[in-house]
């Protein structure tokens, strides 16, 4: 290039690179300066597409177990998420504060959650010696803001949120950004003086919700959850389904039920009919697991009753029957039995307390509080252990033969059982939860005294909601849901840069130049571009493309530019074009367009 030329390139390339958006953020990005370290190689330790591709391409880098830098790439991703999130919820009147990340233990202490949360709280000493924790939730927080500054009706509703980094210490992380222990959470939470007010604020944010992910490109199902260790009264997820997701949702196909497992209602579901007989106590030699007692007796599992041993905080041990082919629901016995934390006994602890081995702990004769899930009466009698090793009991009734102090429907809905609404058979599918949105009640307000006057003068307890978004795993469950073979398949929302420029003989003056002309245009019409100006082989810069994930590439090369034309390629459908260089802007920008709206 003759040096006026070339200084006169450089200069104009300087230019574009100083330009920002509105918010501060470059407009373009020079692949050959961009922290975004890429790996040929997928990660030893990630099993999920979604985590392989997200280190791969140089997004994310794991500095201890669940916990992760995010690079430039994906910090840019997040702002875009952030800003999705912002529009929806500050139109709605909701208002950003930013809450500290370190909490006096006290706080925890006061609205009982320390004990119920368990070790997935950190906590940590000061130098006094003073009891802290890292939040991995803000209910206690926010909530000792509002018991101090809110008095009356008139200063609610309010909704107030962060988005703010968040600890939880995870038994298992895993998956990258989808379990991890450190990550970036959204939290609102909204007051209302009374219930109306408050189902007003749930079903707004319930609104909103549905706004940010449609807005991300995401395809989800909302369902009827659990309110699990949070407590409050009713709550939806937000699920992305996904083959590889950890919770599990079942769909009515008929009435448009959807509801996560546990949530799901099962009190009547298939059971062989009602069988009655004598009490036979019969040899069973090492026929400890429900299949091999079955073969062994040449029965149904379905006649059999499994009797386990679960251990609560509060009240100790506690019997818990359920017919052999079913599971127990974890939530619905915690929930049933009103306690912080319900867990089956090891093998060890089962056998001290009952004095017989597992597999043959029976109900018979025991002392123990006996809980039966409501299939156990349906089934008139079983097959149950003999309180000794080797023995079972045929025919045994409760009522009977042994006494059951409560029945309740404690079975884990699987596929195929009757829809709660309308009885048609369920269907089954995996899911991410991306977000959560519970109506929370009293239960902090009253824990830490949180009141406001009403309208008639009397005073009450404020009645709040909570609303969480995970901004990584949203991140990631995006990339799971539409990554290939090749690499990530961004929806534009969420994309880091808009426009992949690949000029392929970057010595040639030509075809930097175009590509720098595209490029500047692009931006002047606020599209955001990476430019890959590396010197390197069109194929190993078409690989790179493919495994960012761009929405959109356009490939400037020698051979065309003699034509005047320019190839464009959608990453997601494949489809390449040719297009006259002078209108490539335009319709990019058209294309870029059409791929921001959803919903
Ligand atoms: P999970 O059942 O997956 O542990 P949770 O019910 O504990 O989730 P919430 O307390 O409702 O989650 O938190 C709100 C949101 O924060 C979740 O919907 C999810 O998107 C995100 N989130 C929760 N735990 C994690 C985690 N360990 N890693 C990444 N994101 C998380
Ligand atoms: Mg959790």
């Amino acid at each position: 290039m003759p040096e006026e030329r070339e200084n006169d390139f450089k200069s104009r390339m300087e230019q574009v690179l100083r330009l920002t958006d509105r918010a501060g953020e470059p407009m373009l990005a020079l692949k050959s300066r961009s922290f975004a370290p890429t790996l040929k190689e997928d990660p030893a330790e990630a099993e999920l597409s979604s985590h392989k591709l997200m280190v791969r391409s140089g997004l994310v880098r794991r500095l201890a177990g669940g916990i992760y830098s995010y690079l430039p790439l994906m910090l840019r991703s997040i702002r875009k998420l952030e800003r999705i999130i912002r529009r929806s919820l500050n139109k709605r009147g909701a208002q950003e504060l930013l809450l500290p990340a370190v909490q006096p233990l006290e706080l925890w202490k006061e609205s009982g959650r320390d004990k119920k949360y368990g070790p997935e709280l950190l906590r940590l000493k000061d130098r006094h010696m003073r009891d802290f924790v890292i939040g991995p939730t803000h209910e206690e927080v926010i909530t000792d803001i509002v018991r101090r500054e809110i008095r009356s009706y008139r200063d609610l509703p309010l909704n107030l949120y962060q988005i703010q980094t968040k600890f939880r210490d995870e038994i298992r992380p895993r998956f990258g950004l989808m379990r991890c222990r450190e990550f970036i959470m959204k939290d609102a939470y909204s007051f209302d003086h009374d219930e109306e007010g408050a189902a007003l604020s749930y079903r707004s944010m319930y609104e909103a919700y549905k706004e940010i992910f449609d807005s991300c490109g995401l395809s989800y199902a909302v369902v009827e959850a659990e309110s699990g260790a949070i407590g409050g009264s009713y709550s939806h997820e937000f699920m992305v389904l996904a083959d590889s997701g950890e919770n599990t949702l079942l769909f009515c196909g008929a009435c448009g039920y959807a509801a996560n497992q546990e949530k799901t209602e099962l009190s009547d579901y298939p059971l062989d009919a009602p069988r009655e007989g004598p009490l036979e106590r019969v040899h069973t030699p090492n026929a400890r697991h429900v299949d091999e007692l079955a073969r062994f007796l040449g029965v149904g599992e379905a006649e059999i009753i499994k009797s386990m041993l679960f251990i609560t905080e509060d009240e100790g041990p506690v019997l818990v029957l359920i017919p052999g082919h079913r599971e127990i629901n974890p939530v619905k016995l915690e929930k049933y039995l009103n306690a912080d934390s319900v867990r089956l006994a090891s093998p060890e602890e089962a056998e001290e307390i009952t004095g017989t081995p597992t597999g043959f702990v029976t109900p018979v004769g025991s002392k123990l509080r006996v809980v039966a899930d409501s299939g156990v009466r349906r089934m008139g009698s079983g097959v149950v252990g003999a309180g000794e090793k080797d023995y079972h009991y045929k025919g045994a009734q409760p009522g009977r033969d042994f006494k059951v102090d409560d029945y309740f429907p404690l079975a884990l809905a699987v596929e195929d059982d009757p829809c709660p609404n309308c009885g048609k058979p369920l269907k089954l599918k995996k899911g991410i939860e991306v977000g959560h949105v519970f109506k929370l009640g009293t239960k902090y307000s009253e824990a830490l005294g949180a009141r406001a006057q009403k309208r008639d003068g009397t005073e009450a307890p404020i009645v709040m909601g909570c609303y969480g978004i995970g901004l990584g795993r949203a991140i990631a469950a995006s990339v799971e849901q539409s990554g290939d073979k090749d690499g990530i398949v961004w929806p534009m929302p969420l994309s880091p840069y808009e426009v992949d420029v690949l000029p392929l003989q970057v010595k040639n003056p030509a075809v930097m130049e175009a590509a720098l002309n595209l490029a500047e245009a692009l931006v002047g019409l606020e599209v955001e571009v990476m430019l890959d100006d590396r010197d390197e082989r069109p194929g190993k810069k078409f690989k790179d493309a493919d495994l960012l994930g761009l929405p959109l590439r356009v490939t400037v090369s020698e051979k065309n530019i003699e034509k005047g034309l320019l190839e464009i390629k959608e990453r997601k459908s494949g489809k390449v074009s040719m297009i006259p260089a002078a209108e490539a802007p335009g319709r990019l920008k058209e294309i870029r367009d059409s791929l921001s709206s959803f919903g």
